[in-house]
């Protein structure tokens, strides 16, 4: 009886299709894509209105925060492991577990790929990391070591500490090559469990994914229409990646660093010279950026920061306080909710806009590495604090050409 009542419903619902209009839909061969990872990248382009529409130029952004993992790292992630299998250093499902230190968005990309392609992941943080990130490890199933903050040259600093780790997992579980360190045993048993070093600070595959990715990506969606490139740099990986492509495909384009405040990249750029221009010559140099703005600014020189400051035409001082205001701004007018390192960028922007003295048509491109989501804690913590909207006006209508 159900069956002949569904066969009853089918015949009407044909029916009643066969007397609705067809609409001509274009077949294409394939547009099913393959698991979590088949939805990394190929991110929009999109006009930022409010700041496109005050300057007379078009302000483009690369919507990064649609990666399924939330960031523009889900890019590098995906890229270091398929390197690496490529290259036979990790096998999937074989008991290999990846380690990296990060306080950012590496770390949740990674656990995610890694959680896609059969490995386990170690995350070594600094222990004050937003909670939400810690919760989005933590969801991946990831395993989290908090440490204390410390000096990149201090062994008990994340990055090396997850170094240390890497090498002793594999030793613990077969004396093998440890793939990324130069100091590695290799001594081959017939396990494949490995401990990978996913080192994003200085592997290649984080410049490859933007060369090979982002950086064709902008060309394709701006039809090689693009006046200049404003990127911040955490690893670097980014304003290097997609800044040289941009410039293998057309010299002029313009390569603009957004650096937060206590980054030494600014000076290094501006005075050759790498220190943070908040202390005083001379003083220990922080290796940590400590500012409101999360995942960019560096005081150190590391492989893809060492690839980006060749092809750097520009760059810009952001204060915490114009990062904060840029992000109320573009969450008030464009209904953009963006994590602090977009916001950053954005500003940048805006200054190069001024500095350059760009008139319409012409065409800037961003990326907008992270949602706001990523920051709530930081965000409901100056949610009541009213936030200056008049350093934005300023920065849209004032004369910025000396800056
Ligand atoms: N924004 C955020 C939120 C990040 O986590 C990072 C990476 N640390 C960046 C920007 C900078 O990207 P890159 O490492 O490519 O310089």
């Amino acid at each position: 009886q159900f069956f002949q009542q569904r066969r009853r419903r089918i015949a009407l619902s044909q029916s009643q299709t066969s007397d609705l209009e067809r609409r001509p839909i274009e077949l294409r061969s394939d547009d099913v894509l393959n698991g979590i990872t088949g939805l990394i990248g190929n991110t929009p382009l999109f006009r930022v209105p409010s700041l496109s529409d005050a300057l007379g130029v078009e302000i483009l952004a690369k919507a990064e925060f649609l990666n399924p993992g939330g960031s523009v790292k889900d890019r590098v992630a995906v890229r270091i492991l398929d390197d690496a299998e490529r290259q036979g250093l990790l096998h999937p499902h074989t008991g290999s577990r990846i380690f990296e230190g990060t306080s950012g968005s590496t770390g949740i990309s990674l656990a995610m790929v890694a959680r896609a392609r059969g490995y386990d992941a170690t995350i070594i943080t600094p222990d004050d990391m937003a909670a939400e990130k810690l919760h989005a490890l933590r969801s991946l199933g990831a395993d989290v070591e908090q440490v204390r903050p410390a000096s990149i040259v201090d062994k008990k600093q994340y990055v090396n500490i997850a170094k240390q780790r890497a090498l002793a997992f594999s030793t613990a579980a077969s004396p093998s090559v440890v793939p990324g360190l130069q100091d590695s045993i290799t001594v081959l048993t017939d396990s494949e469990a490995r401990g990978f070093f996913a080192d994003q600070f200085e592997t290649k595959s984080n410049y490859d994914a933007h060369f090979d990715g982002t950086g064709p990506e902008v060309w394709r969606q701006t039809n090689g229409n693009v006046r200049a490139f404003v990127s911040g740099a955490g690893t670097g990986g980014t304003l290097a990646g997609v800044g040289r492509f941009l410039k293998s495909m057309e010299d002029d384009v313009v390569i603009c660093l957004a650096d937060p405040e206590g980054s030494g990249l600014y000076n290094k750029v501006k005075h050759g010279v790498m220190f943070d221009h908040r202390e005083k010559e001379g003083t220990r140099r922080r290796h940590q950026v400590d500012t409101v703005v999360e995942g960019i600014g560096i005081n150190r020189l590391t492989q893809n920061i060492e690839l980006a400051l060749p092809i750097i035409d520009e760059a810009f001082r952001v204060t915490d306080p114009e990062a904060v205001a840029m992000a109320r701004y573009v969450m008030k007018h464009d209904g953009l909710f963006i994590g602090s390192s977009s916001a950053c960028n954005l500003v940048a922007c805006v200054r190069l806009v001024k500095k350059m003295g760009l008139h319409s048509g012409q065409r800037i491109v961003t990326v907008l590495c992270d949602s706001g989501a990523r920051h709530y804690s930081k965000y409901l913590r100056t949610a009541g604090i009213p936030i200056d909207m008049k350093l934005v006006e300023d920065m849209l209508t004032g004369d910025f050409s000396a800056a």
